[in-house]
């Protein structure tokens, strides 16, 4: 699936015109090692570009502005490419002028030096390991490769088969819909009690398509530049999505100063939504709802903190209540699909963020996740 291009698996050498380019390259081949040439940096980059197992520079062939132009080209390689570099340096005592070059090469990163005079088989040995080297990065490439192309067909096919899925429950529902309209003297006390049973269910099964949706959402793909945003923002349009339940259940929200972290705004918003939305559900049932939502910087992390002082959770089930369709409840006390939490965690562990439970039961709970704060800042 993941071919390696030729290119990638060759030798490519950088050596003025004459008796040593001719010689590294030829006792290369000679061991079956398939080689480029350059005879400037100039010549070099284009070779690297198109794929390089790995790379020898004979010293007087670099100046020190190509080894800048090369450390840049390094730099803006992905996380698995650190591709390797032989440079043969002159023979002779080191000079402060030799070292000075040694500390300017030390900018290519994977950097091999060999002093000359360097025998035919030191450098097929170096190749041979440079090119070893090169390989295990190609390999992590290919496995970092293949599991994004998992990660994208799981989306793909859990988004295809939620969508396709729910087409028929409208079905479902319209068609229940119709009888009741349809016959409506007809209807005796069970037919009644009949329909209302297919409706609710297709409204359970309606719920958990969606949340299954969004737990393939949580695991897509978060680019790697993310803008910064302001958590508020977030808040703010779970709050929106939220209206209707805070209205209805009286709840009493405060939300604490909150910063700007770099995560994609839907992602945020979905995780409060998720956690206040519980606060407001899973409350007592001879209180009103008060949720108060902070935010905390510690050890290079934000600590978000939803506290409630609603039913608890018993201490046996901090880690439960995060799995997939993990309830502790039946559908009749309180309405779910048990993915509202296994959704928050995919998302926070997506940014390398943690998320946990601390609750006294019977009086409140405390939900909390982390996000690096190293991108982010406090918000004015
Ligand atoms: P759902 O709410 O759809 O059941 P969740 O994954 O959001 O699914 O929550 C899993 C379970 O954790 C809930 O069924 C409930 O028992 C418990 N739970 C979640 N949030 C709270 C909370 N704030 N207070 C008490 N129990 C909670």
């Amino acid at each position: 699936m993941f071919q390696r291009s030729p290119a990638e698996m060759r030798i490519v050498i950088l050596a003025p015109i004459g008796r040593d380019a001719a010689l590294l390259a030829s006792t290369l081949t000679a061991s079956g090692i398939a080689v480029a040439t350059a005879t400037d940096a100039d010549a070099l980059l284009p070779l690297l570009i198109e794929g390089v197992g790995g790379t020898i520079i004979a010293d007087e062939a670099l100046r020190s502005s190509a080894i800048q132009t090369l450390a840049a080209w390094i730099a803006d390689l992905p996380p698995w490419s650190d591709p390797p570099f032989i440079v043969l340096t002159s023979n002779g005592l080191p000079t402060r002028q030799t070292n000075q070059r040694a500390q300017e090469f030390q900018a290519l990163g994977n950097l091999t030096l060999l002093e000359r005079p360097v025998r035919p088989d030191t450098v097929r040995l170096a190749a041979r390991s440079a090119l070893r080297a090169r390989m295990r990065q190609y390999e992590v490439r290919n496995s970092q490769e293949a599991l994004l192309e998992a990660n994208a067909d799981l989306e793909q096919f859990a988004h295809s088969a939620s969508h396709d899925l729910r087409e028929p429950l409208r079905t479902i529902a319209a068609a229940s819909h119709m009888l009741a309209r349809e016959f409506p003297h007809d209807t005796s006390e069970r037919a009644v009690e009949l329909l209302r049973l297919i409706r609710g269910s297709v409204e359970r099964m309606d719920g958990l398509l969606a949340d299954l949706l969004a737990y393939a959402h949580a695991s897509s793909i978060v680019e790697e530049q993310l803008p910064a945003v302001p958590a508020r923002r977030s808040v703010d349009s779970a709050l929106m999505n939220l209206a209707e339940a805070i209205r209805e259940s009286g709840a009493i929200i405060t939300i604490g100063e909150l910063p700007t972290i770099m995560v994609r705004e839907s992602h945020l918003a979905q995780v409060f939504q998720n956690l206040l939305g519980n606060a407001i559900k899973y409350r007592r049932s001879d209180q009103n709802p008060i949720v108060e939502l902070l935010a905390q910087e510690a050890e290079g992390y934000w600590i978000f903190t939803v506290i409630d002082n609603g039913i608890g959770i018993p201490g046996a089930y901090y880690e439960a209540v995060f799995g997939i369709f993990k309830r502790l409840h039946s559908h009749d006390q309180f309405s779910g699909t048990g993915m509202g939490l296994a959704i928050c965690k995919r998302i926070v562990e997506r940014y390398r963020g943690r998320i946990w439970v601390e609750s006294d039961p019977g009086q409140g709970s405390r939900f909390s996740f982390s996000i690096p704060a190293s991108a982010g800042k406090q918000e004015d």
